[in-house]
């Protein structure tokens, strides 16, 4: 009979930190032998009330060299999954699949000078993990991380992010990066709060950057939303830009959260 511990192993839960009632992250102990690339998933699997398992696929926002791994998480309500984890705490337990997946990881681009990374909520997330490696840093001259949320107090890792090269042990590259937060349900002075595909429609996005999106220069990638996912591919998309594929390199690589 197949051993489910094959499969995954059972992690501890060792840090927990909420930054609203609706999203939280937390850290947990990194299974013995575990690999992943910056930008991967990984399948967490946590008890519900009724006793019952449930799965859900969730990118790391620690780093390959961290001997942690982190999440981010929001809450749905009613939803089956974060309803069971958001009961936990540190101590408790987390299932975690013992294959990292997912192609939204930098070597999906040979070449490209501007990374540009958007996400919405909790689709920051692979960002951070990428933003942690020195590589990152040095093979693009310019990191843009646009995180679009409905509130200000949505905007998690904005203390973290600008510290990331010196994480990276490249403070020296520290003014590559861009971080453009996007709040669109309220109104804060100079932060952008029009949805991301206006922004790129209308120009303010790249007035705010400082320079355009450019098929030669620019390296795109998007995570989150399913609509900002698609709406975004499609303003792009009319710009020239195409996914990148293993055979026909493109500038765009995207991952949509349901
Ligand atoms: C490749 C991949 C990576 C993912 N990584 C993360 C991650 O790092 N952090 C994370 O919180 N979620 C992530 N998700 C989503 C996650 O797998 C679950 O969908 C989420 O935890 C909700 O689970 P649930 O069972 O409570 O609700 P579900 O039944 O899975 O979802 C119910 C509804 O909630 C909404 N929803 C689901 N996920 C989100 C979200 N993240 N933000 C806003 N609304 C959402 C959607 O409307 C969805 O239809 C990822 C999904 C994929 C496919």
């Amino acid at each position: 009979m197949a051993d489910d511990t094959a499969r995954y192993t059972l992690e501890t839960i060792t840090d927990w930190r909420a930054w609203t009632p609706k999203l939280f992250s937390f850290r947990t102990t990194r299974p013995a032998g575990f690999c992943f690339k910056a930008g991967q998933f990984v399948r967490l699997g946590v008890t519900k009330a009724d006793g019952g398992e449930v799965w859900r696929p969730y990118s790391m926002v620690s780093a390959p060299q961290h001997d942690y791994l982190e999440f981010y998480s929001i809450v749905v309500p009613g939803g089956e999954f974060t309803t069971a984890l958001a009961q936990l705490g540190v101590g408790d337990a987390v299932r975690v699949n013992r294959l990292a997946l997912g192609f939204l990881t930098l070597d999906r681009f040979a070449d490209g000078r501007e990374l540009w990374l958007l996400s919405t909520g909790t689709g920051l997330a692979p960002f951070v993990s990428m933003l942690y490696e020195a590589d990152t840093w040095r093979r693009f001259e310019k990191l843009v991380v646009v995180h679009c949320v409905r509130e200000a107090a949505e905007l998690a890792y904005r203390d973290l992010i600008p510290t990331l090269a010196a994480e990276a042990g490249v403070p020296e590259l520290a003014d590559r990066l861009v971080y453009v937060p996007v709040v669109t349900r309220e109104a804060v002075p100079g932060v952008l709060g029009q949805r991301v595909t206006a922004l790129i429609a209308n120009g303010e996005l790249e007035r705010r950057v400082g320079f355009a999106f450019d098929l030669e220069r620019s390296r795109v990638m998007i995570c989150g939303n399913p609509d900002m996912v698609d709406d975004t591919r499609a303003v792009l998309g009319e710009r020239g830009f195409a996914l990148s594929r293993r055979a026909v390199p493109g500038q765009l690589a995207v991952e949509q959260y349901w």
